[in-house]
């Protein structure tokens, strides 16, 4: 033993198994010291290295203590040399970047760039629910909405919603669902806004639109958050009652991805009555509900040569209200997007003059456009493409589930084949993931958080994926799938994952640019506070706060690299995990051990490639597939934690026996069958209420009679009896 002490191979690998564990443990710079001196005290005592070598090591380690333990000495031996460097090497952030920035906030996106996600957290997130009133509005208008609908009529013939449907959306309130409720509006959580636009979407992608567009980017929204009481009472109610169409116009042909650089100009004047306003000249397209739309709001740069508002002569991107009547308003020839009959067009203003207060927010909120835009978007992102997305999804599975079972080749039902199978497994894996990601967003933002980066995310990976379980259930359909007309429910969804890509921002910009550049900036936990740090003006205060900061840094990147390395070698398995089933453990443990990898890959890439990382986009896009991948696991973690729980929650509830009784008188035995097939366990009767709105309306054309079923449609209440088909189930006796 004595011998080994000895042996200089056994003190490195002792050295470097005490590193290792102080950067996992991370305890205070104090006991590092402490550990380090005894070791090197056992080390001198013991081997045979010679006195210089001993000498040599001591001198190091007196030397880094006393750097890094004086912050003076630190200062000029270590963090300012660094700031010098770190200064000359900081991205260059245009107003827009650094506006869409400082928008919204972080949560799970952070946790996940932390390297060691408090899942305890994520679990606890109360899980978004309908209100009363919302699951009323669900089972009572939107129902009696997916009646009117014929999406077939509306795509291929009349290329545009009945009138009588027009009436009903303006009537019933569809506009006014994020409008408070003393402007009139129906005040809904973004829960019950996405649960309204997932239900028409299963019906019909472009009514789902037609009532989106209002309640997203319309600039209802942005009133309620940034207009003037005097603003907020003359348009909300009209907007939520229908009596105004809101458009939002900011694309136009210069500018569509880098929308920051609109060439439309508003010009501060008086007109000849004396009245201060804006004379506006802008060109736009692709507007939804454009032309259609009463009220436009417009995206636009203000200039104020005559200072007639203050000092500054170029104010920036302003946002304004133009009435569609005013004098120079055009609207063009309408857009045919890809046969879907939302609509869509361009719009045209020359030398338009709208007061200053229809400036949205008055004067004061001139110049500050683009981030108001950002902030709104935000939500948009988050709540109505993954909402559409997961419809597409569910639709899609429903149908392709049922006909791969009906439809029978080589005297067998298709699905009993592997190849069709794997397609299937495909659709089903891919549409829960979808689910669990918009359910997770939507709870996090029902309880206040306003997460940019984790909008991105879904946005990008939702719509994405309804691109392959399109594509999984047209190839599941075979020929079926192609040939338009009523009796294809697949048909008119072709086009939306084309659509949903490239609306709020196209994919390729937000995985190259947005979600890791973004991400990297706001939700690392020391980069964002060392650029402000080192931007700071008081030079002795920024030095100061860089080298507080750079310590906390340098201390997270080696625990990250020595857990990565630690977690890598014993395949994670002493990873502490969450209250959840044991099943989940390896879920989890490996989510964490990718969290701390991705953790550490960030800091080696900033450190790395600096400023260049903005341009290098591909190596963006990459890492912006991690923190979507991780997202969108822990989201389904978190889905799969939430329907577990809220099991238990229902079985428990003193009135389980009475709503247990109640359910089962209104759902079908084959429908539970179907919900159990399809691999819902024990959920049947929450599970069949969530699907039977689809099975219900859609037409289930290769159901021969004999082997349908009927059941009572399980949202249409007590009497109202009313067929609906079991596909996985229909050809059972
Ligand atoms: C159906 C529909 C509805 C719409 N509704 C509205 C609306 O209501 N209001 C409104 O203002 N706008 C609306 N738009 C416009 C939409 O937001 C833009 O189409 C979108 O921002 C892309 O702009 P673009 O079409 O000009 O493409 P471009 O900007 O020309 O982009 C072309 C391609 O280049 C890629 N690209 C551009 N820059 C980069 C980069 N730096 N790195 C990598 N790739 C890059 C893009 O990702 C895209 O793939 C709508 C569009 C559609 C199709």
């Amino acid at each position: 033993m004595f011998q080994l002490l000895q042996s200089g191979f056994f003190w490195w690998p002792v050295f470097i198994l005490a590193a290792l564990g102080l950067a996992t443990a991370r305890p205070s710079r104090f006991a590092c010291f402490v550990v380090f001196a005894v070791l090197l005290g056992f080390f001198s005592a013991t081997t045979h290295a010679s006195g210089a070598i001993k000498a040599l090591l001591w001198v190091f380690y007196g030397l880094s203590v006393l750097v890094l333990w004086f912050g003076p000495l630190r200062r000029a031996f270590i963090s300012n040399r660094l700031l010098k460097f770190y200064r000359a090497s900081m991205p260059e952030l245009s107003s827009t970047e650094r506006e869409a920035l400082e928008a919204g906030t972080t949560w799970w996106d952070a946790e996940l760039f932390s390297g060691n996600p408090r899942w305890q957290q994520l679990l606890d997130l109360p899980a978004a629910r309908l209100s009363a009133e919302e699951q009323a509005f669900l089972d009572g208008p939107v129902e009696q909405l997916c009646g009117m609908l014929d999406d077939d009529r509306i795509c291929n013939v009349d290329k545009d919603l009945t009138p009588e449907t027009w009436r009903f959306l303006k009537e019933r309130g569809f506009f006014g669902m994020m409008i408070t409720k003393d402007y009139g509006g129906t005040a809904f959580s973004n829960m019950g806004h996405a649960a309204v636009i997932l239900k028409i979407a299963s019906r019909s992608i472009s009514a789902a639109l037609t009532v989106m567009i209002p309640n997203s980017v319309g600039p209802g929204k942005l009133l309620l958050k940034y207009g003037t009481e005097a603003q907020k009472s003359q348009w909300l109610p009209r907007l939520a009652r229908g009596e105004e169409i809101p458009c939002f116009a900011l694309t136009g042909p210069e500018a569509g991805s880098d929308a920051g650089a609109i060439p439309d100009i508003g010009v501060v004047c008086r007109d000849e009555k004396g009245v201060l306003g804006i004379r506006l000249n802008f060109e736009k397209r692709y507007i939804s509900m454009g032309p259609v739309a009463t009220v436009l709001g417009v995206a636009f740069k203000l200039e104020d040569p005559e200072h007639l508002l203050g000092e500054r002569t170029h104010l920036g991107i302003t946002l304004a209200l133009v009435p569609a009547t005013a004098p120079g308003v055009k609207t063009g020839t309408r857009h045919d997007q890809l046969h879907m009959a939302f609509m869509n067009g361009p719009l045209f203003g020359k030398d338009v003059f709208i007061p200053m207060d229809m400036v949205i927010g008055g004067p004061e909120m001139a110049g500050k456009g683009w981030r108001m835009l950002v902030e709104a978007l935000t939500d948009g992102r988050a709540i109505s493409l993954p909402a559409l997305s997961t419809a597409t999804a569910k639709l899609a599975t429903r149908v392709t589930s049922a006909y791969a079972r009906v439809r029978r080749q080589f005297k067998l039902p298709i699905s009993q084949f592997e190849g069709i199978r794997e397609s299937l497994a495909r659709l089903a894996g891919n549409t829960y993931a979808m689910d669990g990601a918009r359910l997770t967003t939507l709870a996090a933002l029902d309880q206040g958080h306003k997460p940019a980066v984790i909008s991105a995310i879904v946005k990008y990976n939702l719509t994405e994926r309804a691109r392959q379980v399109m594509q999984d259930a047209m190839d599941v359909h075979g020929g079926a799938a192609l040939a338009l007309g009523p009796r294809n429910p697949l048909g008119p969804y072709h086009s939306f994952p084309q659509l949903g890509a490239t609306v709020e921002g196209h994919n390729i910009l937000t995985r190259n640019l947005i979600t890791f550049g973004q991400g990297a900036i706001r939700c690392h936990p020391y980069l964002l506070q060392e650029l402000q740090a080192a931007s700071g003006t008081d030079e002795k205060a920024a030095r100061r706060e860089f080298d507080k900061v750079l310590m906390a840094h340098l201390a997270f990147t080696l625990n990250n690299k020595a857990r990565a390395f630690l977690h890598g070698l014993t395949g994670a398995t002493f990873i502490s995990m969450p209250t959840a089933p044991v099943a989940l453990k390896p879920y989890y443990q490996q989510l964490t051990r990718m969290s701390t990898a991705f953790a550490f890959v960030t800091d080696v890439l900033l450190l790395t490639l600096r400023g260049e990382l903005k341009r290098r986009e591909r190596l963006s896009a990459r890492m912006a597939d991690v923190i979507s991948q991780l997202y969108i696991a822990s989201a389904a973690l978190k889905h799969y934690h939430d329907r577990a729980t809220n099991r238990v929650t229902w079985c428990w509830s003193p009135g389980y026996a009475r709503t247990a009784s109640t359910r089962s008188s209104r759902v079908s035995i084959p429908c539970s069958r179907t919900c159990r097939t399809a691999g819902s366990p024990g959920a049947c009767a929450p599970w069949c209420s969530r699907w039977g709105g689809l099975t219900a309306r859609l037409p289930m054309r290769w159901t021969t009679s004999s082997r349908r079923r009927s059941c009572v449609h399980p949202r249409n209440g007590t009497g109202s009896r009313r067929a609906c088909t079991c596909p996985q189930t229909s050809n059972r006796k």
